[in-house]
């Protein structure tokens, strides 16, 4: 049995202590890789430092929604030269979060653009975040062509619609711990009506603990129960479900193991 989490936050203060064990922990529930997520320029180092320390985590830079408005002149050069380390899998995470509006949204529109741009420019696929913003994270993606990096939408919250416009373009849809929670009927309706060939699994850790530990620090050997889940809804067996997801999240990050 073997699982991937597509997306987690290894470099965030939560894990300063433990991270170690953390990544043990990922290891013996089976979890083989993990891809942690820089979200913007003083994180940037310390995922990749995670990523070199450790055989099984890869790294996704990339300036977050919320923190578009620091992006300034150094910014794109810093990450063309850090998106060059080998171990550095995708350009991530981007797009709109119009439910925090930490950055002013004209300026999340901006940097979602150019840095799809980049990504591509770099041979990157692309980690999209959107969160209340389906309309507006769908237009750009067309308007900039994201069809030519694919990628995966992550924490997706979107409709089947929309899912399956994302999936148009080459895009995987990732399933967080999100989808355990009481409010999640409509989601697993949606992911329900996908093909298990389209979906990938993440733990968004330390955010979004799924049931039974919500509320606490989420982390990567947690991203079973969202897997778990997956297979209910899909109606498939667990090892169906981590088999194929592995296999989806290696295709999106072309892994060759
Ligand atoms: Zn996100
Ligand atoms: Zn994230």
């Amino acid at each position: 049995m073997m699982l991937i989490d597509s997306h987690a936050h290894l470099e965030m203060p939560d894990f300063k202590k433990d991270l170690d064990e953390v990544i043990q922990r990922a290891k013996d529930s089976g979890v083989a890789y993990i891809f942690t997520v820089g979200t913007e320029e003083k994180d940037w180092g310390r995922a990749l430092e995670i990523a070199d320390a450790h055989s099984s985590v890869f790294a996704i830079l990339g300036v977050h929604p919320h923190n578009a408005k620091e992006i300034d002149d150094q910014t794109y050069p810093n990450l063309k030269r850090l998106c060059q380390k080998e171990k550095v899998k995708a350009y991530g995470e981007i797009g709109l979060d119009f439910f925090r509006n930490l950055s002013p949204r004209e300026v999340q529109l901006k940097g979602f653009g150019e840095q799809i741009g980049l990504a591509k420019e770099l041979g990157l696929p692309i980690v999209v975040h959107d969160r209340e913003a389906h309309q507006e994270t769908l237009e750009i993606l067309r308007s900039e062509r994201a069809e030519e990096c694919g990628g995966m939408i992550h924490c997706f919250s979107g409709d089947y619609k929309m899912a399956k416009e994302c999936l148009d373009m080459g895009f995987y849809i990732s399933v967080s711990g999100a989808i355990s929670f009481k409010n999640a009927e409509g989601l697993k309706g949606v992911i329900g009506r996908l093909p298990l060939e389209s979906l990938v699994v993440e733990t968004d850790a330390p955010f979004l603990a799924p049931v039974p530990f919500r509320g606490k620090r989420n982390e990567p050997s947690y991203v079973r129960y969202s897997a778990k889940i997956v297979a209910e809804v899909k109606k498939v067996s667990f090892e169906k479900v981590t088999e194929v997801t592995t296999q989806n999240a290696l295709r999106v990050f072309r892994l060759k193991i």
